[in-house]
């Protein structure tokens, strides 16, 4: 039934199927999925008299003559008309939308919706939603629109469309039982209500039972996926060369890296591929034990590729491995955008005959065509610059090669658990020993001269610092005030000292020139935006200073302030913000009084939630209709708790009860696979 062609829908001929493919409405079951934006509440109308510039309003009001066409310059029209309650008045203007314009007919009434600005004395909106004035409904849909296809029409269609598919028996995702026990609307309830509700009340329980029922299906389809996502690999390490590559380090490792090496090595000695990510804080030697399995896969006649997300951390984990991995007989090469063609010919000719054991590189591996003679493992460094799909792109080079993912940004549980669903987690959680504490201060800009002074006493005595100062990386103003920043400290207070500049909009071979040369010592005090971010290891380094650091996210302070306490000496951070508020400052002690990430990252979800969580990251979580990871978190945690429920009692979803749930999670990876699901 809900396949059935849009067409045979009342009020849907071929042109408005068309349209309706523009808003990925394909069939009956997309249309009644197809969830209103918000809604106008006809409840609250707002007189125009009462209004406040600034604030969004619905209000009821006549349009006193046919919106005026204004060209004001090539490929701009404004419509202007003026719209009144009776009392007062509103200006309306309607950018470039013709069809907007032509819809209000002058001398009738409608509901306008938008927000209110003060313009020369008098109130103004900007295209403004409209609709006509129905005196029936409460709560009125709002859809997202597309051009030629009014919220008005939609509502007309969908209300056509409700009809047919609450007709038959629908299918419920959401087992009768979990229903129940969450005290979730049946199905066909809350169909009807998110798009027409009666009620505050039936809106708000529809909308958290459709909610429930989105991040159900989600979420026990990554579970699904885990559990099955596992073919075979004929790639089985035969023996664990782990304690003999640790006989070999000039360091005892933690028994957090022992551990996580363990669990890595129980996966790669089945016959199903690891699919694995560690987290660890900085600094907690991620590297060590990729190269444990490297080594391990290199004893075992497998190739193995590191993969970083740019070529300076390629270089760097190049010269680790190299250093950690001594055996005479394990050849190893660097592949990055850098090599000359004739050396990178030589190097792919090279492990296409599996001469070499292990590469090191940045994605100019997977774009190139790389062959391999026998990859046993991908390791991939600081995964969120990669996203899951180039990682797929390294893995079809091999015949399912075991791959492990490692990660700097501590995340919390639940977090991972929907960025990383497909994976298996291991962490870190633990510093070498003997790891000094950052030292960490807030201070108010009063403080710059004091601070300089630091600077320079660090620096004379042979170490090197960082400023960090705050940019929107896309922001010119941000980058010109560092480039300022740095040029004014070079000029006055660091005239005596090397000082270098890195932002993001430098081209990568001069961020690399500069990076080498901190590297190198060549440079005394970098000046930079957030770029340095990336796990760059200069052990040197032991004052990191960040202006503006209110600005910031907790977890963003925290990589940042990684950059230092590399090395032994001893290290420090400076957090410098004249920010009054309180969770300002309550951020900056927490940072002040904790080292440890992931406990960070929790104080940063809880403080300020997950879309900034990760807006600033940009992660990319999948796109959902009407969940949202930024809002429904507890609903996140409940649905997996659900979820795992219902799968540890019948793993196949095989029951009858579970039919619905086993149904929509098929056709959710349909349109995965169609690409719809994009982890970043
Ligand atoms: P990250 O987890 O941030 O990638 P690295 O792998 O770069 O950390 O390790 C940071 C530093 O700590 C490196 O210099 C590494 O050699 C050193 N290291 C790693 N493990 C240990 C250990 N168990 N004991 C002492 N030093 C260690
Ligand atoms: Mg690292």
């Amino acid at each position: 039934m809900s396949d059935i062609p849009l067409r045979y829908i009342k009020g849907i001929g071929e042109k408005r199927e068309e349209l309706l493919k523009k808003l990925d409405i394909y069939s009956l079951y997309d249309l009644v999925h197809f969830f209103p934006r918000t809604y106008l509440d006809f409840t609250a109308l707002t007189p125009i008299s009462q209004m406040i510039p600034g604030e969004t309003y619905a209000f009821k009001a006549i349009v006193g003559y046919t919106p005026v066409e204004n060209k004001i310059r090539t490929g701009m029209t404004i419509y202007k008309t003026m719209v009144t309650d009776g009392k007062a008045g509103v200006r309306i203007n309607i950018f470039n939308s013709k069809y907007l314009a032509d819809s209000l007919v002058q001398g009738e009434e409608y509901i306008f919706y938008g927000r209110v600005t003060a313009s020369g004395g008098s109130l103004e909106m900007s295209n403004p939603l409209v609709q006509t004035y129905d005196k029936d409904t409460g709560l009125k849909p709002v859809y997202p629109l597309t051009a030629g296809l009014s919220s008005n029409i939609l509502c007309k269609i969908i209300e056509n469309a409700l009809d047919i598919y609450l007709k038959d028996d629908i299918p419920l995702p959401v087992p009768e039982k979990i229903r129940s026990e969450y005290s979730l609307a049946h199905k066909q309830f809350a169909l009807r209500n998110i798009h027409f509700p009666k009620s505050r009340n039936d809106l708000e329980i529809s909308k958290k039972s459709l909610i429930f029922e989105e991040l159900l299906i989600f979420q026990t389809a990554m579970l699904r996926l885990k559990s099955r996502n596992k073919g075979k690999t004929s790639l089985t390490v035969g023996s664990d060369y782990s304690s003999e590559f640790m006989s070999t380090l000039p360091f005892e490792l933690t028994s957090a890296q022992k551990r996580v090496i363990a669990e890595c090595i129980k996966d790669m000695q089945t016959a199903v591929p690891m699919n694995r990510l560690v987290q660890g804080d900085v600094g907690s030697g991620k590297t060590v034990v990729a190269a444990s399995l490297i080594y391990t896969a290199a004893k075992n006649k497998m190739q193995s590729v590191l993969m970083a997300p740019t070529e300076i951390l390629a270089t760097q984990h190049f010269a680790t491995l190299k250093n950690l991995i001594k055996d005479e007989n394990i050849t190893c090469e660097l592949l990055t955008g850098s090599v000359s063609a004739k050396k990178k010919a030589d190097i792919k000719e090279r492990l296409k005959k599996g001469e070499i054991d292990y590469i090191v590189g940045t994605h100019a591996l997977l774009t190139d065509n790389t062959e391999f003679h026998n990859l046993g493992l991908v390791v991939t460094d600081e995964q969120h610059r990669f996203g899951v799909k180039q990682r797929g792109a390294l893995i079809q080079k091999g015949n399912n090669p075991h791959t492990l993912v490692m990660s700097a940004t501590p995340i919390p549980r639940t977090l991972s658990l929907i960025i990383y669903g497909d994976l298996d987690v291991s962490i870190i959680d633990e510093l070498p020993k003997g790891r000094q504490k950052i030292s960490t201060f807030a201070v108010d800009t009063t403080y710059h001269q004091r601070m300089y002074g630091f600077i320079k006493k660090t620096i004379d005595s042979g170490n090197q610092a960082y400023i960090v100062c705050p940019a929107v990386e896309e922001a010119e103003n941000d980058i010109t005030s560092a480039v300022k920043y740095a040029e004014d400290l070079a000029k006055k207070e660091f005239k005596d000292y090397k000082v270098g500049l890195l932002h993001g909009k430098m081209k990568p071979k001069d961020k690399d020139k500069i990076m080498s040369a901190f590297q190198e010592g060549d440079i005394q005090l970098l000046v930079s935006t957030t770029v340095i971010e990336v796990g760059v290891d200069v052990p040197n380094a032991t004052v990191m200073v960040i202006e503006n650091a209110e600005r910031f996210g907790l977890s963003q302070l925290h990589q940042l302030r990684g950059r230092v306490g590399r090395g032994k000496d001893k290290s420090y951070c400076v957090l410098v913000s004249d920010a009054q508020g309180e969770s300002a400052r309550a951020r900056l002690e927490i940072m002040c009084k904790t080292n440890n990430g992931f406990a960070i990252a929790d104080k940063d979800l809880e403080l300020r939630g997950p879309g900034e969580f990760f807006g600033s990251r940009q992660h990319g979580l999948p796109e959902m209709k009407i969940a949202s990871f930024t809002e429904n978190m507890d609903t996140v945690r409940q649905t997996n708790a659900a979820a795992r429920k219902i799968l540890a009692e019948d793993p196949t979803l095989s029951k009858p009860e579970n039919a619905g749930l086993k149904t929509a999670i098929k056709n959710l990876l349909i349109k995965q696979s169609e690409n719809k699901l994009s982890f970043n």
